[in-house]
Order: C-alpha cells, then structure tokens, then sequence
C-alpha cells in the first residue's frame, strides 16, 4: 500500500505551477483537439465533443428529448449551424463564422436578409474596452439573433447593404450530455462536473473538461474506495436536467467539484459549497493551504457555475467549486483571447495535481485508535523516534507521530489531525502507516487508496 495519499498521475507530480508538465502538456492537447468545435447547449457540437471525451474515457451519452420538464425548466429545441456570415455588396465576408464561431450569437435564429449598416448594427456587439477581441454572446431562450466582433472591425464597416446569413436550425432534438461512472469499493461518490457549452473558449470551458477527463484516466486504473462520477453536461439546463433525471440518486455523493477556467496563470480559486463546512471544502483548503503557491478560498455565493445547481436548497450537496481566476474575474473571459495561448500547460498540470491531492485526502482520510493510550508508547525502542535534534526542534516527521498517537481515539480523523497539527496531510498519513506498522494503531475508519491496480 502506497504510503502517499497525493498521487499524480504517473507522469506528472505534484508540485506547484512550475512543475511536471508531461501531464500539462498532454491535458492542453486535449484542450486543443476541442477548441475548434462549436458548441452550444445542444447539438453536433456538444455531440461531437462528447464523442471526443469518449474516446479517451468510457462515457455514456444521454439524449433528453425537446420539451422535457425538468423542475422548472424545458428541455430547449436544439440549435445546429453550419454556416454565417455578413458580406459586404462587394460579395466579401467581413464578417465569417468559417474564422471563429465566436462571430455568431450563440442560439441566433436562422435568418437571410439584406440590410443597411443601420439594421445591421442593431444586431451587432463588440467591446471597446479590447478593440480586437471578438466577445462571446448567447441568446439561449430569447428569439432572437447576432454577431460578434472586434471593435476595430466594427468601426471599419463602412454604409454599404449587407447580406447577412445565419444557417442554423433551431427544431425540436436533444439535450446531450455525458457521464463517466468508475465504481469503487462502496457506492458512495464522488462527484466531478463541468460545463460543456462554450464554443471556442479554452479557460472557460474547456481546461474543466480535460482535466476532468485526465483525473478519470487516471482514477480508472487506481483501487478506489468511492465511485466517481464525471458529468459533463451543458451549463445551468445540463445540471438542471442531470439532476432532475437522478434525484434520487444525489444522497450517494458524498464529495463533489464543479471544475472551470483551470488552466490560466492566476493563482487557485476555490468557492466552497452552500454548507460552507463540508468535508470537500476542508481538503481543497488544505491542499491549497499546504500547496506553497498563493491561493484565495471564497464563500459560497448562489452565482457562477454549476455547484449553483448542486447546492440550489432542495438539494444543498457538498459541492465546491475549484478554479483559478474565477469567472468574469479576468479581461479575456468570455472573449476570443480566451484561447490556446491564455491557457498554459503548467498551468493545468499544477490544477490536476491539485485536483489529484484532494482525490487522494478523500480516499484515505480515515479514524484510528491508538493501541497505547496510557501516557506514550516508548517510540525510541521501536526505533521510529530519535527525539529533539541539535537545534533543539524535533523532526516533523516525529512530531506527526506524537500528534497522531494523541488525536487517534476514534474520534479525529487525520484530516482533523492534520488540520490540529497545521501539517501537510501526508506528513500525518506517513505517520499513521508507521504507528500501524508497529501495531500502535487499530483503524475504526474506512481508508481507501488509490494504488494502481495492474491487471495480468
Ligand atoms: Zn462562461
């Protein structure tokens, strides 16, 4: 049994931003093999990404027909496009979804007509705060239809009759989306979920995503004491119908995260759940804490991704949500410089690892008690103890030691001791293997793991 609770996968380690990128590397070729697919929140799109997902984890797709009730809300029609563009009399495209599908309004109706600079502005949104970048716009439940671009390209139309064309279709079809399900020992879960409803946006969208499908790699060929459960599902009506469908079936996820906007430079983000204290909110600040990189943790707030839904009150899961520059919080969100460049494989590599640490905590945080509890056991005389050193301090190794001996009466888990003894959980999981080993501890929990399991 491996001694470390914090495994990375095996070519990446845990570190901070600077470190393995083997891993980092790998994740935003994943980010780049999805980026040029236009997604919306249903369609060939989001179909074809699923696909993708699929081929790298076993995954089932879900098709939830137009018009389904889900709470409060509808199952949309579905949006496929193929094409649009606006040209100019001269028969030119200044404006051309074949270069970026950001240029369309997400969910624009189909629509072909001639129009003046006048009619045409109407429909037309830029941002001159970032003169050449194209925003990100939708018009999910509104009739509607646009285009987006950069200011500068905005300014540069000149008066003119402009064809503008829209090939899209809007008609009664599916709502798709994907789960990944790997049993572990007991049934209780862990769930992971993330968007998958941005065109061409890399942070936000599509780091969630392939680090998702990198964290299910990796747990698929590791024992594992929980199921784990990846959802990747169309943002707001995605979540709202997955947990429609399973509602009865929440009261199983014990720990979840909502992953989002991974893989740019900032420092890690974590929102905690609608609890505030759940276990999943103690060990992403642990990690975070002991990750030796800056960090902020927020409270919970009902806005932002989907642990909106998961922690909306008649469900209340313990779901947080782990990012780095939160949504909204960075100038290229939610516009084209939102791209390959703007999302860095250290960077993703150091959320992995991060993500890889609170895996590791949950599967083998557990309780013991100690065999020896009337005053110390001798520790010198079976040689896992040398005392203070020269400079008068004694090793943390040790001390761990003197902290899991105290706190292990069945009542504190090691995450409570680690957090008691402000020691990175590892130190104190070394140490209870130790005091196990020599028969000084009784486990009164449940440890997981997370080896690799080789099959012949
Ligand atoms: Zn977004």
């Amino acid at each position: 049994m491996p001694s470390t609770a914090c495994l990375a996968d095996t070519d990446g380690q845990p570190g901070g931003i600077s470190g393995d990128t083997t891993v980092g590397r790998k994740i935003h070729r994943l980010v780049t093999d999805l980026y040029p697919i236009c997604r919306s929140i249903t369609g060939d799109g989001l179909r074809t990404t699923l696909r993708k997902i699929g081929e790298q984890v076993p995954l089932e797709i879900h098709e939830v027909p137009t018009g389904t009730r889900v709470f409060d809300w509808t199952v949309p029609k579905e949006w496929n496009i193929t094409d649009a563009y606006v040209k100019n009399s001269a028969g030119e495209r200044v404006i051309d979804f074949r270069k970026s599908n950001l240029h369309v309004v997400g969910y624009s109706l189909p629509m072909h007509e001639w129009l003046s600079l006048t009619e045409l502005r109407e429909h037309l949104h830029a941002s001159p705060e970032h003169p050449d970048w194209i925003p990100y716009r939708t018009s999910y439940y509104r009739d509607t239809w646009g285009f987006c671009l950069s200011h500068n390209d905005m300014l540069a139309l000149k008066e003119d009759t402009y064809e503008v064309c829209i090939a899209a279709t809007l008609r009664d079809g599916f709502l798709s989306y994907g789960e990944c399900y790997l049993p572990g020992d007991t049934r209780d879960e862990v769930l992971i979920s993330c968007h998958t409803c941005h065109p061409s946006l890399c942070n936000d969208n599509l780091s969630g995503i392939a680090i998702a499908v990198h964290l299910a790699r990796a747990l698929s060929t590791r024992r594992r004491r929980y199921s784990y459960r990846f959802v990747f599902a169309p943002a707001t009506i995605g979540a709202i119908t997955w947990l429609a469908r399973n509602e009865g079936a929440v009261s199983r996820i014990k720990h979840g995260l909502v992953l989002a906007c991974l893989g740019d430079p900032g420092q890690s983000t974590y929102k905690k759940s609608r609890r505030g204290n759940a276990q999943i909110d103690r060990v992403v600040a642990h990690v975070l804490r002991h990750s030796g990189s800056a960090y902020e943790i927020r409270d919970f707030t009902p806005f932002g991704y989907d642990d909106r839904q998961y922690c909306s009150p008649g469900f209340d899961l313990p779901v947080g949500s782990l990012m780095r520059t939160p949504n909204g919080c960075y100038p290229e969100y939610h516009t084209s410089a939102d791209d390959l460049e703007f999302v860095r494989p250290e960077a993703l590599a150091d959320s992995y690892s991060k993500c890889m640490k609170v895996i590791g905590i949950l599967e083998a945080n557990t309780t013991y008690m100690n065999q020896s509890p009337k005053c110390e056991p001798q520790l010198g005389r079976r040689g896992i103890y040398d005392g203070v050193g020269p400079g008068g301090l004694l090793p943390v190794e040790e001390l761990a030691i003197l902290w899991v001996l105290n706190l292990s009466d069945g009542n504190h888990s090691l995450l409570d001791i680690a957090e008691r003894a402000d020691m990175d959980f590892d130190v104190v999981l070394r140490a209870s293997d130790t005091l196990r080993e020599h028969d000084l501890l009784v486990e009164t929990g449940r440890r997981g793991g997370l080896e690799e399991v080789r099959h012949g």
